[in-house]
């Protein structure tokens, strides 16, 4: 009788620590039993909060008590100028580089110092990375805006709740095996904490490349996962980072520099300003000092820095290695790893498919890349990665042309379930067939890598891929077609609807009240839909904005004339002196100051 009794308590005590353990162990309201794995988003580069320390472990603070951000780099102003304006003022007398190169290289390292990287490839900076190590639920409101401003997943959350919502952060700076190892134990962490034994992967452009390595080193993590949605994946890197390890930087062309380059990246007026500026030193000491500048930049900084590596396209890789890392043979050592990861990209991709994890990719395409190097207009680009890089190999035409007429789909994958399917864009610029996943790849045409979080049917579609079953493939609902558009909605949603709905309807002529009526009818059913063609959300904002005017709710917008004084001045150089400095052609200072007052009156 005893013995039955105690055996009867031992088993209650057992039950009773188990019931505690699972308690203490699931945080999710599910225990794990619902039909949505949590999802945890895996973001891009800069993405990350990193805040540079004090020596003393506090937070470094600028000028108005902010903390300070280590990403791109922690640029004070007010250190710079004492130390630069020495060599600034003797090379501009010298017409020579009097310490110049060496006064910006200074700069360089200092601005990058907290992201510097030793031989071994690890951090030697003093920062600290905000990491989020539970769910959104358990994140503070400080945190939670954090995390949303990134990707606003709010109806992700109130569908499958905030407790099924992980987001991982990093240093885009940090060691890259590091890194994806953190990441195969926070999915640990995750399943153990919410009670699934499946997760959902969100990799984000600098985040596929985080993927890539996951895949390549801890291959057992597919069996972890049920869902990766990839959204704008860097899979292949981006040929700017490309042209970055391997020097091959547009600006290194005198004439480009003088006429082209700075204005495709700002204001014309001001990128013609700094050209005029630029031409108080000689050409070749203004170009000799950008190469010893990039030479410091790549060499010093960017050559350590393995996450950077980890956005190397494999085409650009065995040269660059070559030349950059021959005397740090353990960041080689590190970087060679990843590269296998990344021509291994697809075939660890396939190998999720064949395993029935549901893979599923969200690119843009279209806009020009950035034009920092050489190699910007080799395949078509969200402005920031290259297509094939994030539509896994698709080929398709650069941005502004087209696939021609007689193109003919290629169905290159083995992807694609009915070789009936017609891929290739409306705007015959994509074929889709081509990419590893043709089935389950979503097209935005038109729309900026950096501005992809505010197109919301880019964020609907994610949200619908992670907390429903609902889409299968591309061709499971209209409302998210393969093939959609650049949109962001908040101006119609915030200030022209708004607007137009407050406009009294009464004291209008009935042709004006029609065409109002009608215009809000067109605004609001584009802003309840998801799927677009390029340029429709400028028709029907153009259309509401203008009746607005015409009835009087709304000021015309005036358009200011663009200011064209260094403009003008700038090509009147470059036309008649080519890439001249202006010393280096005897009375062009008095001509520029002529030609100045000419252009200004
Ligand atoms: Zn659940
Ligand atoms: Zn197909």
């Amino acid at each position: 009788m005893k013995k039955i009794v105690s055996c009867i308590l031992c088993v209650v005590i057992a039950l009773s620590m188990l019931s505690v353990c699972a308690f203490a162990e699931t945080k999710t309201e599910c225990g794990g039993n619902c039909d949505t794995c949590p999802a945890i988003v895996v973001p891009g580069i800069g993405q990350s909060n990193v805040w540079a320390l004090e020596e003393n472990g506090d937070y470094m603070l600028d000028d108005n008590g902010n903390r300070i951000m280590c990403f791109p780099a922690v640029l004070d102003i007010n250190a710079i100028i004492p130390k630069a304006i020495l060599p600034v003022l003797t090379s501009l007398i010298s017409q020579k580089d009097a310490g110049l190169s060496d006064a910006l290289c200074g700069a360089v390292r200092d601005a990058f110092a907290v992201n510097m990287c030793d031989k071994n490839g690890k951090n030697t900076g003093n920062f600290v990375v905000e990491k989020y190590l539970y769910s959104v639920a358990e994140c503070s409101e400080y945190e939670k805006e954090q995390i949303y401003r990134n990707i606003p997943l709010q109806n992700y959350a109130k569908m499958a709740g905030e407790d099924h919502l992980y987001y991982f952060a990093y240093n885009s700076f940090g060691n890259n095996y590091d890194i994806v190892t953190e990441l195969y134990n926070y999915i640990q962490m995750v399943k153990a904490e919410t009670g699934h034994d499946k997760v959902n992967i969100v990799p984000i452009s600098m985040g596929g490349s985080i993927a890539n390595g996951l895949f390549e080193y801890y291959p057992q993590v597919m069996d972890d996962l049920q869902k990766v949605v990839y959204i704008v994946p860097a899979l292949n890197g981006s040929t700017i980072v490309g042209d970055l390890y391997t020097k091959n930087f547009a600006f290194f062309d005198t004439d480009f520099l003088y006429n082209g380059f700075l204005e495709a990246l700002m204001d014309e007026e001001d990128a013609r300003m700094i050209e005029v500026i630029a031409r108080i030193l000689p050409d070749e000491v203004l170009t000799s000092v950008l190469r010893n500048v990039a030479d410091c930049l790549v060499e010093e900084v960017a050559s350590n820095i393995t996450m950077l590596w980890g956005l190397c396209p494999k085409e650009y890789y065995p040269e660059a290695s070559a030349a950059l890392l021959g005397s740090k043979p353990e960041i080689k050592r590190q970087t060679d790893m990843f590269y296998q990861a990344q021509l291994n990209s697809d075939k660890n991709i396939q190998t999720l498919v064949d395993k029935g994890v549901k893979v599923f990719n969200i690119v843009d395409y279209d806009v020009p890349m950035y034009l920092i190097g050489n190699s910007w207009n080799n395949d078509n680009a969200d402005g920031v990665i290259h297509l094939s890089s994030t539509a896994m190999g698709v080929h398709s035409a650069i941005v502004g042309e087209t696939l021609g007429e007689s193109y003919v789909q290629a169905n290159t994958s083995v992807n694609c379930a009915d070789l009936s399917h017609n891929h290739i864009s409306p705007d015959n610029v994509v074929d889709a067939s081509t990419g590893l996943l043709p089935d389950h790849t979503f097209y935005f045409d038109a729309q900026g890598h950096e501005q992809t979080a505010r197109n919301d049917a880019i964020i609907s579609l994610a949200t619908v891929l992670l907390a429903t079953d609902d889409i299968k493939d591309v061709y499971s609902t209209p409302d998210y077609p393969q093939f959609n558009a650049k949109r962001d909605p908040r101006a119609l949603k915030n200030t022209y609807i708004p607007e137009a709905k407050a406009v009294d309807m009464s004291a209008l002529s009935a042709e004006d009240a029609a065409e109002l009526a009608a215009a809000i009818e067109e605004a609001e059913a584009f802003v309840n839909s998801t799927a677009c063609y390029e340029g429709q959300q400028k028709e029907v904002e153009d259309r509401l904005v203008n009746i607005l005017v015409k009835v009087g709710a709304r000021e015309p917008s005036v358009k200011e004339e663009p200011k064209t004084l260094f403009t003008n001045l700038s090509l009147w150089l470059y036309d008649n002196y080519g890439t001249n400095g202006i010393f280096e052609v005897p009375g062009l200072i008095v001509k520029v100051f002529f030609k100045l007052i000419e252009f200004a009156l």
